[in-house]
């Protein structure tokens, strides 16, 4: 535990320095500790340190660590969600970020349950990597109004892997500018910009990240 202990103080004094360099309140800027690989148990002991959002990749392995651990917790499905799996989805998560086609919005509204989604968005064209275009994201936009138990609330990405994180910020700019775009377009007022992860959440929050997803900074290199 005090090895979490340390690591994540360390991340919450980066955010604090992140947030003092954009002059930005650190308030704004919200850690979803990325748990996929890490047992309930140090999802427990980052949970005592007060961390309160959490997110995960993958349904199965999540399930069965959502169901150990007591309530309390916000939990944020970060990764692909396969149409089958859908259905289990809003019971266990208050929000998505990776909604990156239509046919999975309507299968999230399917429950009754209301749930926060982010539409996450593949802004460097790689063709391997999840996300929609910036078409499809405004496809999906012009249609979200139909739809009664999904509340939109921001944007997501993931920028192409690299070791310097400098090469990451157009993207994030990118990402902001297009939030404000749709905003505008289609008269929303979504709040959140889903962007940084451990090597990279600084600059994220220089150019606007309001959720940063953090794992191996917190937890170490996942096995
Ligand atoms: C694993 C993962 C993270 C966390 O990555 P780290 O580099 O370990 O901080 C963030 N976002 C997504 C979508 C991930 O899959």
């Amino acid at each position: 535990m005090s090895d979490i202990r340390e690591t994540l103080a360390a991340v919450r004094e980066r955010i604090l320095t992140a947030c003092q360099k954009a002059g930005r309140r650190p308030g704004e800027v919200r850690l979803i500790a990325v748990t996929k690989r890490v047992d309930a148990e140090r999802v427990r002991a980052a949970a005592a340190l007060g961390v309160s959002d959490f997110g995960e990749n993958y349904l199965q392995e999540a399930r069965s660590k959502i169901e150990a651990i007591e309530s309390g917790l916000t939990w944020h499905m970060i990764g692909h969600v396969q149409s089958n799996k859908a259905k289990h989805i809003p019971r266990l998560f208050s929000y998505v970020h990776s909604v990156d086609r239509w046919e999975l919005l309507e299968d999230l509204d399917r429950d009754a349950k209301e749930i926060s989604i982010l539409f996450e968005v593949n802004l460097s064209g790689e063709p391997q990597k999840h996300g929609a275009t910036t078409d499809t994201l405004r496809s999906m936009l012009e249609k979200t109004q139909a739809l009664r138990h999904i509340k939109p609330v921001g944007l997501m990405t993931v920028p192409p892997f690299g070791a310097d994180p400098e090469k990451a910020r157009p993207y994030f700019r990118r990402l902001r500018e297009l939030l404000q775009d749709v905003n505008r377009e289609f008269a929303m007022g979504m709040p959140e910009l889903s962007m940084g992860m451990s090597a990279d959440f600084e600059v994220a929050i220089e150019e606007g990240a309001t959720m940063v997803r953090v794992g191996t900074a917190i937890f170490g290199e996942r096995v």
